[in-house]
């Protein structure tokens, strides 16, 4: 029987599927909802005494050390409170350089020494747990027969409870480290690139007048895409399942060219599942905000407000985990793969980022007064000078197997990192370039804080979509990073090359220091004039997928880093080294041992692609041109042996293709016979011969797609799985 049984099957499910499942706690208000699985600050000031609730709040808001002496109090609150909501068990939960998350879950209950057993959770199993960390990459950090890791409570990110139809389960979010202290993960460099932008930060708005403005934090909200494809198709595709990426697919009849999905009203099967993943997702205090459909059919997303980066990124983890969860109970799968359809969009993530504090509000609002303006300058030229600086970095932070098939591509965003500003903004550096006190494109007169600045509108300019890094008005988006990946790696870079720009701005600055009001506004123009000419070639407002912009770029010496495998090594080049050690980030070793996890991953990925790919061009692909030639073949005969004319075209362009797929898939199979004595050639083999095979081997069957006939063809097509909901 045929693989076309498989599809016809899944499409007379869907018709069947119920839409709307029950949600859980249907009657209870998104009010009540908000946090009610969350051991938040609120949850806290109730159940903890005075002194020790004061001493939490004091560690997260000062980014200071926990006292230890608080640690008993607390987890005996924390367990009473999740084992009041059902709690059973604790998981540290931490996040590995594979970009997903990972808990080891214990029961709280021991033996009583009577044939009972009593509920514990002490302060010590709280702050540290030690999972084995064996099986996690290291990168070489750590020899395989010493296994220890340790996970460290991380305060300032609160623990939460997950429901199961079965019972629950207490989450505390924790470091990783391994018994060196090098971080095996993603929060440990996150929460010292906080520590150290808070530092930094500090010092400029010294400058500015702020003498104790509170901890400043770096706050991320990122719009999270994601396609949604029905669960029988999904299982009926060997590739999805194994890789979550089509590895073969005609381009449909009818692509995103009608431009009809995007904002288009939300299919009602979709809507209900937006519905009950959003009320799961308050329930976890995530302040989801925002939903619609994205450009390609199929495709969708979802955001929050904004919240600090440490949190942001905790809580993008548990979205992601739960639009995954929630999509199998509609019947439906979420892919988060960067690319799972050739020829539509692919799904990213834009990284909202700024920096601020309860003192300060947004230092990257341009604000209305021309005080806050020349603050904001300073803290927008610090971006610009950053990215400018490090935009092979900010490549690198962003660069995996999937994302190559966004980033590389013709797509939106290129792989050139560029700045958009806006037309005002770019219109004010380069006034400012030009040594200031010019009118400017609206009115008013430009030096900085000395005359009036005019007001910077909070829409300052249009919106540009193909820009990797564009400002929006009191932030930047950075929209290179891909839909799966974790979003520390990117506002760690973020974080740590913004500090080299304020600890160079803050240190001009303070040569002169601010007790001459004339002569500090002189020593800003002066700072912000040498940083505008030295890296105003990376700002661009242009159409970023043009061809006349690589051209540009090419010529302004933009790096056009199209491949993973061209990306990764700026990840230790010298000047990233130096900036990750001076501000305590990430040491040599352990930026190392990242760049060989990353390509590792690069290469366990591409192996599994093309294994499937030979897989279902062996198993799937050959036998249904096979049965299509043997139909063709004995037609012809037929009609060979009853005198009547016939045409051997089709028969003939089949045959041609079923050589020509058996030579590529000869050829693609010989490719993986390669050895390499280093990862970095190993992910160099991949990414030169490896996926040139495979997209060889893709043309041929993607044309075999418009020729087998249409009840012999075993996949779910493109069609099918973008269309049919
Ligand atoms: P867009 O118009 O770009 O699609 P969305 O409303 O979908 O905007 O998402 C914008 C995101 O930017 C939201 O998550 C929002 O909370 C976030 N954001 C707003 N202000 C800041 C800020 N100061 N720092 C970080 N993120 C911010
Ligand atoms: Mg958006």
């Amino acid at each position: 029987m045929s693989g076309s049984i498989a599809r016809l099957n899944a499409i007379a499910a869907i018709n069947t599927t119920e839409t709307s499942p029950e949600i859980s706690d249907s009657d209870v208000s998104i009010h009540e909802l908000f946090g009610r699985n969350t051991f938040s600050l609120s949850v806290m000031q109730k159940c903890l005494p005075k002194g020790v609730f004061k001493s939490i709040v004091h560690t997260i808001e000062s980014g200071s050390k926990l006292d230890p002496s608080v640690a008993d109090v607390v987890a005996t609150a924390m367990k009473d409170w999740a084992m009041a909501r059902g709690a059973t068990h604790y998981a540290h939960v931490f996040y590995p350089l594979t970009g997903l998350s990972a808990e080891k879950h214990d029961s709280f209950l021991a033996p009583d020494g009577t044939g009972g057993i009593i509920a514990e959770f002490a302060g010590k199993t709280l702050i540290q747990g030690e999972p084995d960390a064996s099986s996690f990459p290291n990168g070489g950090i750590r020899a395989t027969f010493e296994a220890r890791g340790y996970t460290a409570w991380d305060v300032s990110s609160p623990a939460y409870i997950l429901e199961n139809d079965n019972g629950t389960t207490l989450c505390i979010p924790t470091a990783f480290v391994s018994w060196t202290g090098e971080a095996l993960d993603k929060k440990t460099p996150l929460l010292r690139s906080m520590q150290a932008l808070n530092l930094q930060a500090q010092r400029i708005l010294k400058l500015f007048g702020t003498e104790d403005p509170g901890f400043i934090s770096a706050t991320a909200g990122p719009e999270q895409e994601y396609f949604l494809i029905d669960t029988n198709f999904y299982f009926s595709r060997p590739d999805l399942f194994a890789g979550g990426r089509s590895v073969f697919g005609a381009p449909p009849p009818r692509g995103q060219e009608f431009d009809d999905h995007y904002f288009g009203a939300i299919p009602e099967k979709v809507l209900a599942f937006m519905h009950d993943a959003e009320r799961e997702l308050y329930k976890l205090g995530i302040p989801i905000k925002t939903r619609h459909n994205e450009v390609a059919p199929g495709q969708y997303e979802i955001a929050p407000v904004f919240e600090s980066a440490n949190i942001a990124t905790d809580h993008n983890q548990l979205v992601m985990y739960m639009l995954k969860k929630v999509a199998r109970k509609y019947g439906m799968t979420c892919l988060m793969t960067e690319k799972p359809f050739a020829g539509v969009n692919g799904s990213g993530k834009h990284v909202n980022f700024s920096l601020g504090g309860a003192g300060v509000g947004n230092l990257l609002d341009p604000g209305d007064t021309p005080h806050s303006n020349a603050q904001f300058l300073v803290f927008c030229a610090a971006v610009i000078r950053a990215v400018s600086k490090f935009s092979p970095l900010l490549r690198a932070v962003v660069a995996s197997a999937g994302n190559d098939h966004r980033l590389g591509a013709n797509e939106a965003p290129p792989a050139i990192i560029s700045i958009f500003l806006g037309d005002q903004l770019t219109d004010i550096f380069e006034q400012i370039k030009k040594g200031g006190a010019k009118k400017s494109k609206t009115s008013g007169t430009l030096t900085i804080g000395a005359d009036i600045l005019p007001p910077l509108p909070k829409d300052a300019g249009d919106r540009n979509r193909t820009s990797p890094f564009a400002f929006t008005g009191n932030r930047f988006e950075f929209r290179a990073v891909g839909s799966d990946q974790s979003i520390a790696g990117p506002l760690v870079a973020m974080n740590t090359i913004l500090c080299d720009s304020l600890d160079y701005i803050a240190t001009e600055l303070e040569k002169v220091g601010n007790s001459n009001e004339t002569k500090f506004n002189a020593a800003i123009q002066k700072t912000l004039k040498q940083i505008i000419t030295e890296h105003g070639s990376v700002i661009f407002n242009g159409d970023g997928y043009s061809d006349e912009w690589h051209k540009e770029a090419a010529k302004r010496g933009l790096p056009n880093l199209k491949t993973t495998v061209d990306a990764l090594p700026s990840l230790i080049q010298k000047d990233v080294v130096a900036i990750f050690r001076k501000h305590k980030v990430l040491s040599k070793r352990e930026l190392e041992s990242r760049l060989e996890i990353y390509y590792e991953q690069y290469v366990l990925k591409i192996n599994v692609e093309s294994n499937v790919a030979i897989e279902m061009a062996q198993t799937l692909i050959l036998p249904a041109a096979f049965r299509y030639q043997g139909e063709l073949a004995e037609t012809a005969s037929r009609l060979k042996t009853l005198d009547i004319s016939y045409d051997t075209e089709t028969l003939e362009k089949l045959t041609s293709l079923i050589q020509d797929l058996e030579k590529n898939l000869v050829i693609l199979k010989k490719t993986k016979e390669h050895h390499a004595d280093s990862v970095k050639k190993e992910a160099e083999h991949a990414c030169t011969v490896i996926i040139p095979a495979m997209e060889d081997l893709r043309k041929t069957v993607d044309t075999l797609e418009s020729i087998v006939a249409d009840d012999l063809w075993p996949l779910p097509t493109y069609q099918e799985m973008l269309f049919i909901k």
